[in-house]
């Protein structure tokens, strides 16, 4: 069962995430990452680590987000791999905790 990156990341991406992956399934977009279900080994070491309590396994996704885990392994087809931490985005502390943010997610 993959773990899935939810909605609070859009416009968050702090990325602490990334960096204990072993198997480097995180990818990512302008301003959300996803994790490749295909590369994901269950690990749980990532869901501790994001600030936004964004990832989860996949039979654990809050009620109204199931479409997340459609859009994970979609984008990780699409988005290069990402191994290492990066600045958040500037105003990710604003963003934390919003809802009905899918709109804002860049491809
Ligand atoms: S730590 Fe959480 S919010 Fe940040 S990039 Fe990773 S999944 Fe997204
Ligand atoms: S559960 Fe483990 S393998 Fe899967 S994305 Fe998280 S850190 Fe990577």
């Amino acid at each position: 069962m993959p773990f899935v990156v939810t909605e609070n990341c859009i416009r968050c991406k702090y990325t602490d995430c990334v960096e204990v992956c072993p198997v480097d399934c995180f990818h990512e977009g302008p301003n959300f990452l996803v994790i490749d279900p295909d590369e994901c080994i269950d690990c749980t070491l990532c869901e501790p680590e994001c600030p936004a309590k964004a990832i989860y396994p996949e039979d654990d996704v809050p009620a109204g987000q199931e479409n997340y885990i459609a859009l994970n392994a979609e984008l990780a087809k699409a988005w290069p791999v990402i191994t290492t931490r990066s600045e958040p985005l500037p105003d990710a502390a604003e963003w934390d905790g919003k809802t009905g943010k899918l709109d804002q997610l860049q491809r």
